[in-house]
């Protein structure tokens, strides 16, 4: 398996680590890792795997069960190989942003309107997600983002803590973000954002809610008769 350092420190960048395995010659299986592998809507990490002078670019990671293979530009790692593995920071944080920000407007949504989160995808320039409403419209969005940006400015703490899955499934409260759920996991990692919001999540966050800087709303779509599609970016 592989250790998911990111899951306690969202802001470790760099890690050594041995290889353990090979899918192919080039998708690497590390003994740990900083690379956030793609799921909960928060795409890859990228970055590169240097074994003394060498470089290997990392375009992309995925699980594979309890491991996480990272996807590289070149053959020639080999199990038992040390190597240093470093991520592409910028885009890194730029994510983090992105997703405490969903955090936040899934709050504001819910709050506002009882509106579920059926889906949600985030991205470097854009980010979307979809929820389960049959009535809200474009006049509402003004206030959606005001709100979200309102909890931005207070600048709440962003904490994860571990709880059994037996006890969180009890708390059906957590599981607002459905697409998020991790399954099959023994143990389930908590992201609270200041006495606002509380989720199961696996994703990686900022530690205050000031570092997301602001949101701005700029569409919303019909996604079928049940659910809407909201669209926004960070505004830096
Ligand atoms: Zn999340």
């Amino acid at each position: 398996m592989t250790v998911e350092l990111f899951l306690k420190d969202h802001y470790l960048r760099q890690c050594d680590a041995m290889v353990t395995g090979l899918i192919d010659e080039k998708s690497v299986v590390l003994d740990q890792t900083v690379f956030y592998p793609q799921g909960g809507g928060q795409p890859s990490d990228t970055g590169v795997l240097t074994r003394e002078n060498e470089s290997f670019f990392v375009s992309g990671c995925r699980r594979n069960g309890a491991e996480i293979v990272h996807v590289v530009d070149k053959p020639g790692l080999r199990i038992g190989d040390y190597v240093k593995g470093t991520i592409d920071w910028d885009r890194r944080h730029r994510l983090m942003r992105s997703h405490t920000s969903a955090h936040l407007l899934a709050h504001v949504l819910f709050s506002e309107t009882g509106a579920l989160i059926t889906g949600n995808q985030l991205d470097l320039d854009q980010c979307r997600m979809d929820f389960s409403s049959q009535d809200v419209g474009r006049e509402r969005l003004k206030d959606f983002e005001q709100k979200t940006n309102d909890l931005i400015a207070r600048n709440l703490a962003v904490s994860t803590s571990f709880e059994k899955f037996e006890d969180a499934v009890k708390r059906p409260e957590l599981f607002r973000l459905k697409d998020v759920l991790p399954k099959n996991l023994p143990v389930l990692r908590i992201v609270s954002i200041g006495d606002v919001d509380v989720q199961a999540d696996g994703g990686t966050h900022v530690a205050f809610t000031k570092e997301v800087g602001g949101i701005e709303i700029f569409d919303l779509k019909n996604k079928g008769a049940e659910n809407r599609r909201i669209y926004w970016r960070l505004s830096n």
